[in-house]
């Protein structure tokens, strides 16, 4: 009797499905099974087209955008019919309850889940489960899903780097056996330089969150914040002998996460367990991946009020189709795509059965946000006078955040000043950007300015220090007291476009990424540009040392056409010019003098290839291309031994292991004229080489009386914590720079540094030591102990004259992640104004 009924029950089941559309598996439309081949970003996107053409009533498809190489960036919003029909007012209501779109929001509402894969590239299972979980989540015969999506909205991102994937991919095609070969040496599991992870110019799209320095970054994030989900996932993998890791996250948590967030990725970490328990998968959690540097795929979504997650598969380019582990087993793809679907869909089912707390929670973060900001500072100012191109670049990454900003305020105040460490009163002016942290985004405010970041736990993941007055090298201050923003837009000098009589010059002064783009512009129309080596004064106003000087006499080349032109290029690069009406000024060198350096336009090369840092080479290559638009010439590392060196003035050397670095070849080619710019570790392999000034500090003798005898004595178990008394994973220190010399034009005497290794070299003596560490230099950040006792007296940023030409150390990374907007000017300087 029982069987009969389970045979009705079948064959009405049958009946059923096959009543509803049929539509097909990522396998019967692709023609493989998934998880026999890698699925190319085409076919991804035909797949994700066909789900939306088929499934109109529970999907939405979006293309928010493309990548550097031009490939399309795709978002799927599922659910049900019902949402799906009304997923524009969803999307309003939801930015009411945050209080960021105008009216009333109405308090239920379906939570939304945001599931995004691949941002690491050649972490390539995440796009192959995307396809699967889509599938499960519009198949009508799946009554599981259907019953989730009715109170909650999923969206879908299949890969947030299809450029750094599709490299993966056609990477690993060509060269895989024909029947996959799991062991670990064969090259199908050793990808080439530099690897899928990374975009297009190998930046790391999980680092640039909240600085959006790259096209990808730009377009999702714009998108993220017109939606701003309830709960976001960030699928990645870890290497090939980690089991699988997700939420709970582990310390340090950044001090403003609240406590449903901290509840909630147990709730859903609980929910993933039970899965992974039932088929005996292994998995760890609050292990690793913390919450506190603020552009990750995590925290960038939890300091705007989402529960933001990693899950991460053990896999990445070294697993190929098939790897075998050090426990022997062997790893496969559909291993892979089995637990990131299975924790996907766990995650939206968490999220749906606890919808309603989520849409409440969501609600009080924000009204919290905006009516009692967290922490002791309620406002921040920044002064703009001096910097009004410094300040541009910032007010930008604020808008890409949502963070609201003004300018000018009613009062003066008092508050924390940054460059002096010290509480002091302050008068605000016009030009100054006020901000309040009386706002919805006021947790993302707060991390991106607070001085000093709490770390309840310093074996962190990644950097600890980021204040953006640092960053942007702006002077700014906190205040206890509430400040509002007295207008909404900066008042502006009004540009001097046209000029009375015909100006023997136009000067622009020398501080900013727009000035080196004026430049960089002037010189590709073959403008003859010089800059002045002492500061100067004309006609009333005053310039500093390394400002741009065009004068008239020398550019009759360009046609009659010399006002307009240099008007235009200044246009084009948002350049407030100035102009002089006499080569006679009234204070420093005279236009004519020899203070007055011609700059030549230089050929830069840039090393990159095997055993070069391609974060490293990469920013350096976007710098010039995305940002100057300045030629660069690419040279790979064996190609540089014979080269016609004559063809170049500037070679750069990036973070990088280099062979024969410093070679007689190298020296004669410096010697001629040429002009060697070494960064990070290339700076320590020129120290002590024969030719060169530059040496390693020797570490002082420890007083031996004072020794600690049983300071070897070590337990096992803190072997972690122990490791990070000579660790330093990115701390602020300030620079003192001589900034009379050209490498440190258009700064203060002081330079704003993240130091990121303990690198220091001792003054030169045959050189010019023009960024040093004295003592009590350390800002904010962490710096183990022994770190710290060795980052005094020393050079790190220096150039040594050698011939004709020129060397110059950049130790720290003056370009990181190209966030670090105040370091931008002192490469530039390296590579247009050093050496003339
Ligand atoms: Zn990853």
């Amino acid at each position: 009797m029982r069987r009969t009924l389970l045979l009705i029950c079948v064959f009405l089941f049958g009946i059923l499905t096959a009543d509803a559309q049929k539509i097909q598996s990522p396998s019967e439309f692709l023609g493989y099974k998934l998880g026999d081949q890698f699925t190319p970003h085409y076919r991804v996107v035909e797949y994700f087209n066909y789900l939306s053409s088929v499934s109109k009533d529970v999907m939405s498809l979006q293309t928010y955008g493309k990548t550097y190489e031009n490939r399309p960036l795709l978002v799927a919003f599922v659910s049900s019919p019902q949402n799906i029909s009304r997923l524009e007012e969803i999307r309003k209501n939801n930015l009411r309850l945050a209080g960021i779109e105008g009216g009333a929001a109405q308090t239920s509402q379906p939570a939304i889940v945001w599931l995004s894969y691949n941002v690491h590239g050649n972490e390539s299972v995440s796009t192959e489960a995307s396809l699967q979980t889509l599938f499960d989540l519009v198949d009508p015969g799946n009554s599981r899903t259907k019953a989730w999506l009715q109170n909650t909205v999923v969206a879908i991102d299949p890969c947030l780097n299809p450029d750094g994937r599709e490299r993966y991919v056609n990477f690993y095609n060509p060269v895989k056996s024909i029947q996959p070969d799991p062991m670990p040496l064969s090259r199908e599991h050793m990808e080439p330089w530099p690897g899928g992870r990374a975009n297009h110019y190998y930046f790391d799209l999980n680092r640039d969150w909240a600085w959006q320095t790259q096209l990808e970054s730009q377009q999702r994030t714009a998108l993220y914040n017109q939606w701003l989900p309830q709960v976001h996932v960030d699928f990645h993998e870890q290497g090939i002998n980690e089991p699988y890791y997700f939420a709970p996250a582990a310390e340090p948590f950044h001090q403003d996460i609240t406590k449903w967030q901290r509840e909630f990725q147990t709730i859903i970490g609980k929910n993933n367990a039970r899965y992974f328990d039932e088929k005996g998968w292994m998995y760890f959690t609050r292990e690793r991946f913390d919450l506190l540097y603020p552009s990750y795929g995590d925290t960038y979504p939890t300091y705007n009020g989402s529960v933001g997650m990693t899950y991460e598969q053990g896999g990445s380019g070294r697993a190929g189709l098939a790897v075998i582990n050090e426990e022997g087993d062997t790893l496969t793809l559909k291993d892979r795509i089995d637990h990131h679907y299975t924790t996907g869909l766990s995650t939206v089912e968490a999220t749906s059965q606890n919808a309603d707390k989520a849409i409440a929670e969501f609600k009080s973060y924000f009204a919290t946000s905006k009516s009692n900001p967290a922490g002791e500072y309620k406002a921040y100012v920044i002064k703009g006078k001096d910097n009004p191109e410094k300040l541009k670049a910032l007010a930008t990454m604020l808008k890409g955040n949502g963070i609201e900003f003004g300018y000018g305020a009613a009062k003066g105040a008092s508050g924390f000043n940054y460059f002096t460490g010290k509480n002091e009163s302050f008068t605000v002016d016009k030009t100054d950007m006020v901000i309040s942290a009386y706002q919805p985004k006021s947790v993302m405010l707060k991390v991106l300015f607070e001085p000093t970041t709490f770390v309840s736990d310093s074996a962190t993941y990644d950097i600890t220090a980021w204040a953006m007055p640092y960053a942007y090298g702006l002077q700014a201050y906190a205040t206890r007291e509430a400040l509002k923003p007295q207008s909404q837009t900066l008042a502006t000098a009004p540009v001097e476009s046209k000029t009375t009589g015909r100006p023997v010059a136009y000067v622009a002064n020398w501080n900013s990424v727009a000035d080196v783009k004026f430049l960089a512009e002037l010189l590709k129309k073959n403008v003859k540009v010089r800059y002045s080596e002492i500061p100067f004064e004309s006609g009333g106003k005053r310039f500093n040392a390394g400002s741009l000087i065009i004068a008239r006499t020398s550019n009759e080349g360009l046609n009659g056409n010399f006002d307009q032109t240099i008007a235009e290029i200044a246009g084009k690069s948002g350049i407030i010019l100035q102009t002089v009406s006499s080569a006679f000024v009234d204070k420093g060198a005279d236009l004519g003098s020899d203070k007055i350096r011609y700059i030549k336009k230089p050929k830069v090369g840039l090393i990159m290839g095997d055993n070069v840092s391609s974060l490293s080479a990469g920013q350096i290559w976007h710098y010039f291309e995305q940002q100057i638009n300045y030629p660069l010439t690419l040279l790979r590392p064996q190609d540089v031994g014979r080269m016609n060196w004559t063809d170049f003035d500037v070679l750069i050397f990036a973070d990088g292991d280099y062979e024969d670095f410093g070679s007689e070849k190298m020296q004669s080619w410096i010697r001629g004229g040429g002009k060697l710019i070494a960064m990070e570790s290339a700076v320590a392999q020129l120290a002590g080489k024969k030719g060169f000034s530059l040496k390693t500090k020797t570490e002082e003798k420890k007083d031996e009386k004072n020794k600690n005898p049983y300071e070897n004595l070590k337990t096992y178990e803190n072997r972690e914590r122990d490791y990070l008394t000579n660790s330093i994973p990115g701390a602020i220190y300030k620079v003192n720079l001589d900034n009379s010399h050209p490498l440190a034009f258009g700064y203060p005497n002081f330079y704003y540094t993240l130091k990121l290794d303990d690198r220091v070299f001792s003054y030169m003596e045959g050189g010019w030591n023009v960024g040093v560490l004295k003592k009590n230099n350390y800002v904010t950040g962490f710096a183990g102990q022994a770190t710290k006792k060795k980052l005094v007296d020393g050079l790190l940023f220096g150039v040594e004259e050698m011939g004709r030409g020129s060397v110059v150390y950049l130790t720290d990374d003056v370009l990181f992640r190209s966030f670090w907007e105040n370091g931008k000017l002192m490469f530039s300087n390296a590579v247009f104004m050093v050496g003339h």
